[in-house]
């Protein structure tokens, strides 16, 4: 997967190239970036890349030209038709269903704001979708960006090594994940679950459902909502009322 991010701070990506998974996924060439800053497209001799709004009123926006250029540059570096995602408080809010449907993209181009945003024109002319990290505002678009190739990244099929063990986490299944442990089998007097050390594949099987089903259903029924359950579901979720 190709991703084209237009950003004023491209040394803040670091972060993703130079850690972790995302780190493994470029090595392994299942993931590239490439960067297009605006200031390298910016016309007067102090490269501006922000201007004042029309109107009046606090903050800058960014200077519509060098911000135009530098997305239509990286759109035609590209060589497809690829989705332009403006990362913006405003946008449609991340979902893993979002990120399922970006992971399997060819190319993307992301564009990361800064001061109090861009032009509306720049968003009904050279952006596809709006994307939002959730309902809060952050000073710039480069986390924004970055959480979304760290969460797409991980379903790229062959990045992370055990795929089993992303289709458990949490919003897979439409389900929050079932409590997890580690050793030593017993942390300041604290146990676990009988059941996880009864080797019993199937039982540990269903106690997870159990988990996941009445977990969703206490800390996010919307989810549950959404997804529907089946009788055998159902059935787990009374169980697991009775505990
Ligand atoms: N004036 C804008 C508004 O009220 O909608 C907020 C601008 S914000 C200070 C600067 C940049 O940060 C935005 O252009 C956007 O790229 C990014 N940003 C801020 N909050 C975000 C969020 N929740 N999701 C995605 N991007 C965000």
């Amino acid at each position: 997967m190709w991703i084209g991010i237009v950003s004023l701070f491209p040394d803040m990506f670091q972060a993703v190239s130079n850690f972790g998974i995302t780190r493994r996924a470029l090595d392994k060439g299942l993931l590239s970036l490439e960067f297009w800053n605006p200031r390298d497209y910016a016309s007067d001799s102090h490269r501006t890349v922000d201007d004042k709004p029309y109107g009046g009123g606090p903050g800058m926006l960014m200077k519509v030209q060098p911000l135009k250029d530098a997305i239509v540059a990286a759109k035609m570096k590209s060589g497809t038709n690829c989705s332009v995602i403006y990362l913006s408080p405003q946008g449609r809010k991340a979902d893993h269903e979002l990120l399922l449907r970006f992971s399997t993209e060819q190319a993307l181009v992301l564009v990361a704001g800064r001061y109090e945003g861009i032009d509306e024109r720049l968003i009904e002319s050279v952006i596809d979708e709006e994307v939002s990290i959730g309902d809060f505002v952050v000073t710039g678009g480069e986390l924004p960006a970055m959480l979304l190739i760290d969460g797409m990244t991980r379903l790229i099929p062959g990045v992370v090594g055990d795929m089993e063990s992303v289709q458990r986490d949490s919003f897979t299944d439409g389900l929050l994940n079932c409590p997890q442990y580690t050793r030593p089998e017993i942390v300041d007097g604290q146990t676990i679950p009988d059941v996880l050390l009864s080797g019993d594949h199937q039982a540990i099987a269903n106690w997870r459902k159990m988990q996941a089903l009445g977990r969703t259903r206490d800390r996010r029924p919307d989810l549950l909502g959404k997804r529907g359950l089946s009788e055998e579901e159902q059935k787990l979720l009374r169980l697991y009322q009775t505990q």
